[in-house]
């Protein structure tokens, strides 16, 4: 049976929006993974470390019936491809993926916590999800309409629909 997943996309180097429309069509290219909706892309400041440039970000759904850690390879390896380089913490990057949601499973293992531990906190994820989940959940933690409500510290502007 093929899972939903919630993918998040961010970029702040290297035009963010090339980067952002190439890996919706790589995330399609997965294998055993379909691309199923891409929210719009969002302009937002960057969080954490300050001094660097503004980021894009995104969400996609995609189906899968790759397990967890084969979708965490697969997506790492989009980012490689893309030239990501790890540096520091909160270090502009070409190209971030993260495993948002995957279907109602929670796990925490080496290298990937599952849902993403964050997400709930960052209106630059919840505000692309609630526009192409718009009564998704976060397992744990409660609806996203809620999460979004609770952390409305960041301005986020619409850019364009993605497709
Ligand atoms: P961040 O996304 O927090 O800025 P990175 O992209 O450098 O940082 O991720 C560092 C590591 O986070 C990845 O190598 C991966 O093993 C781990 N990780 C843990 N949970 C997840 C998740 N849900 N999605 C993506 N990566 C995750
Ligand atoms: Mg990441």
């Amino acid at each position: 049976m093929p899972h939903i997943a919630f993918i998040g996309l961010g970029s702040n180097l290297e035009d963010p929006r090339s980067q952002l429309q190439r890996a919706f069509t790589e995330l399609d290219g997965l294998p055993e993974t379909r691309l199923v909706a891409c929210s719009s892309l969002y302009r937002s400041a960057p969080m954490g470390y300050l001094d660097q440039p503004e980021f894009v970000n995104a969400v996609a759904k995609i189906e899968t019936t790759l397990p967890p850690q084969a979708l965490l390879q697969g997506l790492l390896n989009i980012e490689y491809r893309h030239g990501r380089e790890r540096t520091f913490r909160n270090a502009p990057r070409t190209l971030d993926l993260d495993i948002l949601l995957y279907g109602d499973t929670q796990l925490h293992e080496h290298g990937l916590t599952i849902p993403h531990p964050q997400m709930h906190l960052r209106p630059f994820v919840l505000q692309p999800l609630l526009e192409i989940a718009p009564d998704a959940a976060i397992p744990g933690i409660g609806r996203v309409v809620m999460a979004l409500d609770k952390c409305r510290n960041q301005v986020l502007e619409m850019l364009a629909d993605a497709a």
